[in-house]
């Protein structure tokens, strides 16, 4: 997995911009059916573990399947995802985790999102940045 900086910009109308780095990893489509069907296969041994279990069976069964299906879906439709990190509102100041999670769809283009704090409408931006030293 191609990891790189990257540098955070949270924007939104009328006041100045706030910026953070770090971290971008870029899933190849390969990268994203292998861990697609790594949750399928997650999905169909917790199913297959609840088999023996009365009643539990009945729910937890479908449950399971029915998750890991989610779960591949949204794996196979993750670009990219960003590392973890606080970005301070460009308003209220209050620190925005971004990042971390399953990812983003897409990294191209500007991301909408709402402030925690605040409720404001913000832009994140997204600006890959040169190759990590450590994957040269
Ligand atoms: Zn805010």
């Amino acid at each position: 997995m191609p990891e790189r900086s990257a540098t955070l910009t949270l924007s939104t109308d009328g006041a100045a911009s706030t910026h953070a780095t770090t971290t971008v990893t870029v899933f190849s489509p390969r990268q994203r059916t292998r861990r697609a069907i790594v949750a399928l296969l997650i999905g169909a041994a917790a199913a297959a573990a609840l088999i023996p279990i009365p009643i539990i069976h009945l729910v937890g069964i479908p449950l399971a399947l029915l998750t890991a299906i989610v779960i591949a879906v949204k794996q196979l439709r993750v670009a990219a995802r960003l590392g973890r990190v606080g970005v301070a509102c460009p308003k209220c100041a209050a620190p925005q985790a971004i990042g971390g999670g399953f990812g983003f769809p897409s990294i191209d283009g500007p991301i909408p999102m709402t402030c925690d704090s605040c409720r404001r409408l913000l832009t994140l931006t997204v600006e890959p940045g040169p190759t990590a030293p450590h994957e040269q």
